[in-house]
């Protein structure tokens, strides 16, 4: 229960409001210590509930007694990424903050400079990713001296995206006494460690495990294909055969994201695609239409699509496989949220399968085999599938043993398996783990954007 946070009345309101019942593990470890008014530095996945983690300990702090006093500067600043991070946070914001006179805005790159300065004297905390900030610091536009709360939500994302020095100088520039949160996906490399050792104060450490922030209710199947005109074929059958109410395609880069938007638009599929060179219109639009539920399947990079949070999204084909486990659980991550059922399906070709069963490994599971009897291929994974097809610490199903030869005589279409889907760690309690037992793929930059 969220009662059971000393947050202030008008946010426990808006938890009510928002149907809030039972925290989520990464809200009941971080939002004590936060309150407290620690630095912390967690490791948590989207689609975890960590916005909440660090908004409602925000909220709280400059709510203070709750008395409405006059805006003197800038109170609080929030750093993400990407864009549509920024715009859900600041929605996230907007909810929990309905109740209070505290007013938020956002700041991002592709839109009016000028009308951003004039609102950002208006406001009581800023989201915004770094580098149009650091546009505005410059300019003088940014006042950041009396920042209370600063908090850095996927440090990691924004380190791989060159972003280190920005954060640096907007962190350094927060002079006042004031209260430090970073929130990352991964336990990150060096440079993250040098963020963390620089922006944090005696912070406390949370990690969350990637597995446990799986969503329950998630079934992951592979398929096995050619080549990528073979993956083409599958993905139409799916989302012609499949049901679905909204439905995510992955490709690795943006290429193939535009070939397979060609092609399922030719077909008429009501499709979008969103890649990092699409303009923030094209962005906005594809998210709004998918929202609306006008667009019912989005081509996507991971970049591009990170941290997006949209309801009824329950079907999620990875077109490749993603290049680590972290971005494979973000990707699916998006699926079965707060208990919703959700189906994610990796087509598998020669070149993605030992990342497939490195994956595998990492998260402790075997993918449920699946055939399509009508596009079957002649790959079915590597001919001695003893030694890589196994994944550590499962059980090997006796109809999967040849990598689906045999579960291919029928499409598993719509047989949900209770045996594939994630399973949450029992009890209450959070799973922490330590800094070893989390040890992620390695982690490449993303090539695609
Ligand atoms: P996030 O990981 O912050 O992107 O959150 C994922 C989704 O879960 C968002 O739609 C949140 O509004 C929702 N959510 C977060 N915490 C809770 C909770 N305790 N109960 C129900 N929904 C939640």
């Amino acid at each position: 229960m969220f009662s059971q946070f000393a947050l202030h009345e008008r946010l426990l309101k808006a938890v009510a409001e928002l149907n809030f019942v039972e925290p989520t593990p990464v809200q009941v470890a971080a939002i004590p210590p936060a309150l407290q008014g620690r630095d912390l530095r967690v490791i948590a996945q989207t689609g975890s509930g960590k916005t909440a983690a660090f908004v409602l300990p925000l909220l709280n702090r400059l709510l203070g007694d709750g008395a409405a006093k006059p805006r003197l500067s800038l109170r609080a600043v929030i750093l993400l990424p990407t864009r549509e991070l920024a715009q859900q946070t600041l929605k996230e914001v907007e909810r929990f903050a309905q109740f209070t006179f505290l007013k938020a805005g956002l700041i991002t790159g592709g839109e009016d400079f000028k009308s951003q300065a004039a609102m950002l004297r208006r406001v009581d905390i800023l989201i915004g990713t770094p580098g149009r900030l650091i546009e505005h610091a410059n300019a003088g536009n940014l006042p950041l001296e009396e920042v209370e709360v600063l908090v850095l939500d996927e440090a990691d994302r924004m380190l791989d995206m060159g972003f280190a020095e920005d954060v640096q100088r907007l962190a350094e520039a927060c002079s006042g006494p004031h209260q430090t949160l970073l929130f990352s996906a991964t336990s990150g490399g060096s440079g993250l460690r040098e963020m963390v050792a620089k922006v944090l104060k005696e912070p406390q450490h949370l990690q969350l495990n990637a597995v446990s922030q799986l969503n329950e209710g998630t079934r992951q199947q592979i398929i096995t294909a050619d080549h990528n005109y073979h993956k083409e074929q599958l993905v139409e059958w799916l989302l012609t055969n499949e049901t679905y109410d909204k439905a995510i395609v992955f490709t690795n880069t943006r290429v193939q994201a535009d070939r397979l938007y060609g092609k399922l638009v030719a077909r008429e599929f009501k499709t979008f695609v969103l890649h990092g060179e699409k303009d923030q219109k094209d962005r906005k639009l594809a998210i709004e239409r998918l929202k609306q539920g006008a667009v019912k399947v989005l081509v996507a990079t991971d970049v591009a699509a990170r941290g997006l949070d949209v309801d009824g999204l329950d079907l999620v084909i990875n077109f490749d496989m993603p290049r680590s486990g972290d971005e494979y659980v973000h990707r699916i991550g998006r699926t079965g949220r707060a208990g919703a059922e959700g189906l994610a399906i990796s087509l598998i070709c020669h070149t993605d399968w030992n990342l497939m069963s490195s994956i595998e490994r990492y998260l402790k599971q075997r993918f449920e085999r699946r055939s399509i009897k009508e596009l079957k291929g002649s790959y079915q994974g590597p001919k001695n599938l003893k030694a890589s097809g196994k994944a550590a610490g499962t059980k090997k199903k006796k109809t999967d043993a040849k990598g689906g030869k045999k579960a291919a005589k029928k499409p598993a279409a719509k047989t949900p398996s209770k045996r594939n889907t994630i399973n949450k760690p029992k009890g209450d309690a959070p799973a922490l783990v330590s800094q070893d037992g989390l040890a992620p793929l390695k982690r490449r930059k993303p090539a695609a954007e």
